[in-house]
């Protein structure tokens, strides 16, 4: 199979009908084979049966219905798991992103050999204050971070290579860098294209102005991620080393000055006077604390490995 495309889904039962209809229009004109996964997130309207009815009369419609609402990144997740087709595309279910930008996306994977292919809302129509900018300051710092110059980590439509969508973890909010994941995975042939976006057209934006919060959040993330993700260890195991030596040495000089003073007869002050010993312990039980932090971060990363983060309640096809 050639296409896998990847819709996750809250509350847009207006959308779903046009949506299918415009992405068969064109993925039949064009002669793919292909399968259309949605995943609905615990959508509380019509979705579910709208989106069962498409399953039974369309077998390339395939549905995975989540128990309840669990995030834009759990459903792409559990639609990676389900692909078969060579390249997988995702995309919103809103109509924002448009279908007709597929074969080309397609042809930037299987042709050119790109890993990941970015879409750029260059022109975008969403609110100004709540959206653009704050999704420019984050784009730019995210740019910064994480060394790949893209002008849009949080588009929706993207196109991947099968590889890359089976090896990346995508959880918690992090839809918002899979680039980033992606490229933290070794794949570094990551690219970008400009494409069409519409305003919503039914429905209302399950995202807010509490982007302005999480966007500088997940960018501490992003940064702590790419940088140690792997191994919170050598993060705080190397401040807490640090620190302790620091504390160490003081103390030792402390030590060392009173064992001269008392060898050589010169009156001295009790340590618990001398400023320097409370500060020397205070940096040594810090740097035991972060040495802590940095175990427990390693103990949290590898009994998430086996966690389920979601529960799905019912598949079709
Ligand atoms: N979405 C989802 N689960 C959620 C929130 C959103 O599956 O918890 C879907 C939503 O239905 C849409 C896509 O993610 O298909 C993007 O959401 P939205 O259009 O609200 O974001 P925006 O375009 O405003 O950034
Ligand atoms: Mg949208």
């Amino acid at each position: 199979m050639q296409l896998s495309i990847v819709i996750p889904l809250l509350n847009e039962e207006k959308s779903i009908p046009e949506l299918y209809q415009w992405l068969v229009k064109v993925l039949e004109a064009n002669q793919f084979s292909f399968e259309v996964i949605f995943i609905n997130d615990g959508s509380q309207d019509q979705s579910g049966k709208i989106l069962d009815a498409l399953g039974s009369q369309d077998s390339r419609v395939r549905v995975i219905h989540f128990q309840k609402n669990y995030g834009k990144s759990q459903a792409l997740h559990a639609g990676f798991l389900k692909t078969k087709g060579e390249v997988v595309i995702t995309m919103d279910a809103d109509l924002q992103d448009s279908p007709e930008e597929i074969p080309e996306l397609y042809s930037l994977i299987n042709q050119e050999g790109y890993d990941l292919v970015s879409g750029w809302k260059k022109r975008r129509y969403d609110n100004v204050l709540t959206k653009n900018i704050p999704s420019k300051l984050f784009n730019a710092a995210a740019r910064k971070i994480s060394g790949l110059s893209l002008h849009d980590f949080n588009c929706g439509l993207k196109a991947y290579k099968s590889e890359v969508v089976k090896n990346i973890e995508v959880y918690g909010e992090m839809h918002r860098y899979i680039p980033l994941l992606a490229k933290n995975q070794g794949f570094s042939h990551i690219g970008e294209k400009v494409v069409k976006h519409q305003a919503r057209k039914y429905g209302s934006t399950k995202f807010g102005a509490e982007r302005f919060i999480f966007g500088f959040l997940d960018l501490i993330t992003i940064w702590f991620f790419s940088k140690f993700g792997k191994r919170p260890m050598h993060l705080f195991g190397s401040m807490g080393v640090l620190m302790f030596l620091i504390g160490f040495m003081t103390a030792f000089i402390i030590g060392a000055s009173k064992l001269y003073k008392l060898w050589n007869n010169i009156p001295d002050i009790l340590v618990t006077q001398n400023p320097w010993f409370y500060i020397a312990l205070s940096v040594m039980i810090i740097g035991s604390l972060f040495f802590l932090a940095g175990f427990l971060g390693e103990l949290i990363l590898r009994t998430q490995k086996n966690q389920k983060r979601y529960k799905i309640s019912k598949t079709v096809n």
